[in-house]
């Protein structure tokens, strides 16, 4: 894995995927998805297993030009397994663990380093010379920040700059990096055929971690969070709902409302259902407590969970259950399908 570049460019490389440096090891390997090493591969499959873990990747400190060459290899890898499992949850997870470790790496760096990483990623960072840093307003709406304290409206905005600290200049950088690469997956993923010439040692890997980021989502709750429900009876468009609710997306209205009606028809309490949307952007338990009991109490047993048709209305249908009219039925047929026939008469919950 001769690289051409000297240990420090290295591990800028390592550190900075963006960077120029990074592109040159790329280029410089002379790999192609067929030649690439196992190595790459299994350190392409540690950096998604991080991502879908949550565990955060500490700055490289290996010094072997070969180990860094592989860990500045890695990241292409990683991208082409991603885009294979195509599924906007491993995106937005991978370019967090991607913006924080760039973030944490930047934080190394000493203040007058920072602008140099900036401009690497077409950012321009003018030094005030009392800590701060002056960045172009087109610059900082090129983020991805969520939190208040980040939005735009409360930052000092003057002649289009944005007035920052080193602090505040290191989220930016890692924010956009992240932001990039999941438009970048995005993008990839949606060509047609994209996954159609990627090697079977990397399908294999997409297999394995597209296992892991399933698993990870049911386990995000403890088995007593769902009360009496059974998680894994749920047909596949709620199992999605109730995944991306926990990996922290921003679900629709309609997602979020088929959610909770459903999770009330198959008898989940109020503080179960409630629970569910935690993880969501801005969650509030007090907003949510007030929806959700304005959605079960309505009518006595609350509002009917939307039919399978109604689902694919609302672009909600993820698969085309067998015999199947409506999610609580799917569900029902799950439950039961070891239990002896229900009695006749069964008094049946409003849902469908
Ligand atoms: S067919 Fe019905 S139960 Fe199955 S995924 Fe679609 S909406 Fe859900």
């Amino acid at each position: 894995m001769a690289s051409k570049l000297s240990a420090e460019e290295l591990r800028h490389a390592a550190k900075y995927y963006f960077s120029p440096a990074a592109k040159a090891v790329v280029r410089d390997s002379g790999f192609t998805l067929d030649t690439a090493p196992d190595s790459v591969v299994q350190a392409a499959k540690s950096m998604l297993s991080d991502a879908v873990s949550g565990t955060k990747r500490k700055p490289v400190s290996a010094m072997h030009p070969d180990v860094l060459a592989e860990e500045v290899l890695a990241f292409p890898a990683a991208k082409i397994i991603s885009s294979a499992i195509g599924r906007q949850e491993l995106f937005r997870k991978f370019s967090g663990l991607i913006a924080d470790y760039v973030s944490e790496c930047i934080g190394k760096e000493g203040e007058a380093g920072i602008p140099d990483v900036a401009a690497e990623l077409g950012i321009s960072a003018e030094p005030q010379g009392n800590g701060f840093f002056l960045v172009a307003l087109k610059d900082y709406l090129r983020s991805d920040f969520r939190e208040k304290s980040q939005k735009l409206v409360n930052q000092a905005v003057s002649s289009g700059s944005v007035t920052l600290s080193g602090e505040g200049l290191r989220h930016l950088i890692g924010s956009v990096a992240g932001r990039e690469l999941r438009e970048s997956l995005e993008q990839i993923s949606s060509r047609p055929s994209h996954a159609k010439n990627i090697p079977l040692r990397f399908m294999e890997a997409a297999k394995e971690i597209d296992a892991m980021l399933s698993a990870t989502a049911l386990t995000k709750f403890s088995r007593s969070d769902f009360g009496k429900a059974a998680p894994e009876a749920f047909p596949p468009c709620m199992s999605k709902l109730q995944s991306d609710l926990a990996s922290g997306l921003n679900v629709g209205h309609t997602g979020r409302f088929a959610f909770a009606v459903f999770l009330n028809a198959i008898g989940m309490d109020v503080d179960s259902i409630v629970a569910m949307y935690r993880s969501t952007p801005n969650f509030s338990e007090k907003v949510t407590r007030y929806q959700v009991m304005g959605l079960v109490k309505r009518g006595g047993e609350g509002y009917a969970c939307p039919s399978c048709d109604k689902m694919r209305t609302y672009a909600l249908c993820v698969a085309d259950c067998p015999n199947t009219v409506n999610p609580v039925q799917f569900y029902r047929r799950e439950v039961f399908k070891n239990a002896p026939a229900p009695a006749k008469n069964r008094p049946e919950k409003r849902g469908f």
